[in-house]
């Protein structure tokens, strides 16, 4: 039965008084979020801006910034509260993102991997792993590690080959090699995803375990030297006859591939986040530098050619943002986010790298040289269109979601 005017009006006024806006959404932080931004903000301008060159030209690993964002509360953001964390939102974790790496994403990207590492125990840890290997974040500045990518598998998480097999007693022995692990080089353990049966299909083939960095027969290789985000810590890690207690298996058996996906919900709107602080840092850069630069008699701003790609710029952050912030939302008020994020993940990733291009031009010859800020933004953008899944297999998603949505009866478009 359709439902009058009157009565949806009344009964948004009950929603309102639970909480949420009487216009159905609210496009504004909460007064907890403004202050969390602010900290960040200042956090990112006094410690990370001053030496954020310094650490992409020796690819010095942050332990000290890290440290002190620990101090502060912006590492660990979503650990549950009985566990030592501050238990924020995917919301609140997205606006620190932004903050931290308006200053430098390889920094932001070393923070943030504790969040993806920390992502599958959120999803999946019992209590007893929680309090562990959570509760030990909360207590030192630690950092931790997500394993699943290899040397011959990335988008294809099914090919992964690293192997568990299981003891007697009900320990694991892992075997195997994983590529491209950030932080691994200070890990105090990771999450690896292994093959634990060779026949099962994906979604019964793989078992996730949390594997002390400890743990004999680990050896992890040199630290790769990247095109950007330099800061940053990626490197191989070998796994030869790793014993992993019992209790050490994430979630059910064999039901690794879900968990493995599923952290994404919590990641991914935060490594959109993050591409939208560069397009920031790249749009405000670029803008006062046009204001100060002349060319013909005038500042080049006054160029349509160049104001128009600041607005550009603007209008890529700005719709971007939305999606992220809808995505975090949506997984902060439990519900399933995966085709939001994916949206997210691409949109924000392009306009990282078209804001940060298009900064580079605006700067001239100056855009080019290692004395300004934008080429470090130039390379620092391009890995976002790749970690965390590329934009093609974030396309391979939107896309198997609107046919999903269409064999269903749903409309994409009525999302809302
Ligand atoms: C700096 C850095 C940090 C990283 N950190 C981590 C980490 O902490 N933990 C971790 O597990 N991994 C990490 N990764 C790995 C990253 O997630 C992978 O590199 C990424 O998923 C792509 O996998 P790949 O490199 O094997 O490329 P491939 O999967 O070989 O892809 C190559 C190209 O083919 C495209 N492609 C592949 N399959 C399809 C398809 N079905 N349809 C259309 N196009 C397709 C891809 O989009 C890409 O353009 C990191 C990588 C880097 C470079």
């Amino acid at each position: 039965m359709l439902r009058s005017i009157p009565k949806l009006v009344r009964s948004n006024a009950r929603s309102y008084s639970s909480g949420a806006s009487p216009l159905g959404m609210s496009f504004s932080l909460n007064e907890e979020q403004k202050s969390i931004q602010e900290m960040a903000r200042k956090f990112t301008r006094e410690e990370i801006i001053p030496v954020a060159a310094e650490h992409d030209r020796t690819g010095k690993y942050p332990t000290e910034i890290i440290k002190k964002a620990w101090e502060l509360g912006l590492v660990n953001t979503h650990v549950e509260a009985k566990y030592g964390g501050l238990d924020l939102g995917v919301m609140d974790s997205a606006i620190i993102s932004e903050e931290l790496a308006f200053g430098c994403t390889g920094i932001q990207t070393a923070i943030e991997a504790n969040n993806l590492a920390e992502a599958p125990l959120v999803v999946a840890g019992n209590d007893f792993q929680k309090k562990k290997y959570l509760g030990r974040m909360t207590e030192a500045p630690l950092v931790a590690s997500y394993g699943v990518t290899e040397p011959g598998a990335g988008s294809d998480v099914a090919g992964l080959r690293t192997q568990a097999v299981k003891k007697s007693d009900g320990s694991w022995v892992l075997n195997g090699q994983k590529m491209w692990i950030t932080n691994a080089g200070h890990a105090n353990w990771f999450f690896v995803l292994a093959r634990t049966d060779a026949n099962a299909n994906t979604g019964n083939a793989f078992t996730g375990f949390i594997v002390d960095a400890d743990s004999a027969g680990i050896t992890v290789g040199r630290k790769e030297i990247n095109m950007g985000q330099r800061a940053s810590d990626t490197r191989g890690v070998t796994f030869e006859d790793v014993v992993i207690p019992a209790e050490n298996v994430l979630g059910t058996e064999g039901k690794g591939f879900k968990i493995a996906m599923n952290a994404f919900d919590i990641t991914r709107p935060l490594v959109a986040a993050g591409a939208i602080g560069l397009a920031r840092r790249a749009m405000e850069e670029a803008t006062n530098y046009s204001l100060e630069r002349k060319t013909m008699g005038k500042p080049i701003f006054n160029h349509q050619a160049i104001s128009f790609m600041l607005a550009d710029m603007a209008i890529g952050i700005e719709s971007a943002r939305m999606m992220v912030y809808r995505s975090a939302c949506m997984r902060d008020q439990g519900e399933k986010n995966t085709w939001h994020a994916s949206i997210a993940k691409a949109l924000a990733s392009e306009v990282a790298n078209k804001s940060a291009a298009d900064a580079v031009q605006i700067f001239g010859g100056n855009g080019f040289n290692t004395e300004y800020p934008v080429e470090k933004l130039m390379r620092d953008a391009k890995i976002f269109q790749i970690y965390e899944g590329t934009s093609q297999i974030q396309r391979l998603i939107i896309s198997r979601g609107l046919a999903d949505m269409a064999k269903s009866g749903a409309s994409a478009l009525g999302g809302f």
